[in-house]
């Protein structure tokens, strides 16, 4: 009965009263039911969605102005708090957990009209990149149920794909939103490091982790990236850059050309799929045609940055999970007999899952004494070095294009059994995350096994709007 295109259009309806967030709302609980064996949700939300979406439809019949997400339907991962819900970042360390407090971005969604319909599937603490981590299960791509959604947000990107919902809320610490939507051909935004308040998203690596927007074309996220970003007193890394009106001069400038780079080494890579290197040339090309500069430049750095990324990243995690130990929240085992230090090592033996415990092993591998300086301290140094380099690629150029992914979804099991290869398929988006610069992944390209992929776009700290504006160029263009 919806066939949903775009927020733009929805609100159109709802406006003229062919539709109301009532009858939305049960259409959506309807093709969640429907589609659960893709598993994207833990949570459904149906009584407080039905109950929001009465309330808009009683203004909108009373003559109340619309908000600007008025009825929008709305996933967030499970990593976000919703006061009075359950909130488990997909671990059983979380069981039985219900928040006491709205995360900002959720407080900003629900003050915009918008209505959350469920939590969605994620890998454990958002750790992974096939959503295999989850204490609930993997979730299934859509297009081809053998294969994984990506990850870690890979709920919020299949409740996207599937139809599930209208928009929905990831995060990114290192591509947890771009790659999965790479793997499910949708559009997936992670925004400046600082350009969304973190308060209230579960921490995972608190100096990377962004909260991040998947939608069916690039306005929908400009709309939605548009409420929740900006200043917020509870994070004090939130900044307080002016946040611009990104759907609204969307479309200024059409005309433009642009200065686009790409980092040579990045197609150079031995894993990377020939029909996805084979597709972004041919992109390229087009690009010049139509006036655009495209230049490749060197990045010896590109090797060191997937190292960088974990060493940083487990060494955060390993002090922010440091929290998680079963005596205030949770999971707790009932072992009356049990010593307070054994009552710990218990709660997180059993809380935690594999590759939770081996990032916490990790981090507190490379941050400990003795090898502090060889891991933790070479890793911030060559952080340090990739923001420069950043700074001066974007004194040249408007904008970084490059795969999202060295390939198209991976078959469910596929990489389970090697955390390393795993990792190293993270090599095009931890980039964005060391830098802290906002990048999209823009679906588009078919492969001939039948799966879906894109190119990510990357522009300086804070150009959203560029970002979007040359993401709606690039989505006319392939
Ligand atoms: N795949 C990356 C990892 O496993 C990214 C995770 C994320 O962005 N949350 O760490």
């Amino acid at each position: 009965m919806l066939g949903f295109t775009s927020i733009t259009y929805y609100q159109q309806q709802l406006a003229e009263g062919a539709i109301t967030c009532v009858q939305v709302v049960k259409h959506y609980v309807a093709q969640i039911h429907l589609q659960k064996h893709l598993n994207a949700f833990t949570n459904i939300f149906e009584a407080d969605a039905l109950e929001q979406a009465a309330v808009l439809d009683f203004h909108l019949s009373n003559g109340r102005l619309m908000l600007p997400l008025h009825g929008v339907v709305v996933a967030i991962k499970d990593v976000l708090c919703y006061k009075g819900h359950p909130v488990t970042a997909a671990s059983h360390i979380l069981e039985n957990f219900e928040s006491v407090y709205n995360a900002t971005a959720v407080q900003r969604l629900l003050d915009a009209g918008a209505i959350l319909i469920g939590s969605c599937n994620c890998d454990e603490f958002a750790m992974g990149s096939t959503n295999e981590n989850s204490a609930y299960g993997p979730v299934l791509n859509a297009i081809d149920n053998e294969r994984v959604s990506g990850g870690s947000s890979g709920g919020s990107a299949v409740a996207v794909q599937a139809g599930l919902c209208m928009v929905s809320l990831g995060s990114d610490t290192g591509g947890s939103v771009r790659q999965p939507a790479d793997f499910c051909g949708v559009v997936g935004l992670k925004p400046t490091y600082g350009r969304v308040s973190r308060y209230g998203l579960i921490s995972y690596a608190s100096s990377f982790d962004q909260i991040g927007i998947f939608g069916n074309n690039v306005q929908d996220v400009a709309r939605v990236l548009e409420i929740i970003a900006g200043p917020d007193e509870m994070d004090g890394t939130c900044s307080s850059v002016a946040v611009g009106q990104y759907s609204k001069d969307l479309d200024e400038n059409t005309e433009q050309k642009y200065k686009f780079a790409y980092l040579v080494p990045t197609l150079e890579l031995p894993g990377l799929d020939a029909e996805i290197k084979q597709q972004i040339e041919g992109l390229f090309e087009q690009l010049r045609t139509e006036g655009h500069k495209v230049e490749g430049i060197p990045f010896p750095l590109l090797e060191h940055i997937v190292p960088a990324y974990y060493i940083l990243t487990t060494a955060e995690a390993s002090s922010n999970l440091g929290r998680f130990d079963g005596l205030r929240f949770g999971y707790q085992c009932r072992d009356a007999k049990l010593t307070l230090t054994d009552l710990y090592k218990t709660n997180r033996t059993k809380g935690f899952g594999r590759e939770v415990k081996r990032r916490i092993m990790l981090g507190t591998f490379v941050l400990s004494a003795g090898y502090y300086d060889s891991y933790f301290a070479k890793a911030q140094q060559v952080r340090r070095l990739i923001l420069d380099e950043t700074a001066a690629i974007f004194a040249n150029f408007d904008a970084i294009l490059m795969p999202v992914s060295p390939t198209t979804a991976f078959k469910l099991g596929e990489k389970m059994t090697d955390p390393v290869a795993m990792y190293l398929a993270d090599i095009y988006t931890v980039f964005a995350n060391l830098a802290g610069i906002p990048g999209m992944a823009l679906p588009g390209f078919n492969h001939s096994n039948g799966m879906p992929f894109g190119i990510q776009v990357l522009t300086n700290r804070f150009q959203e709007l560029s970002l979007h504006r040359i993401s709606e160029k690039l989505s006319t263009t392939i």
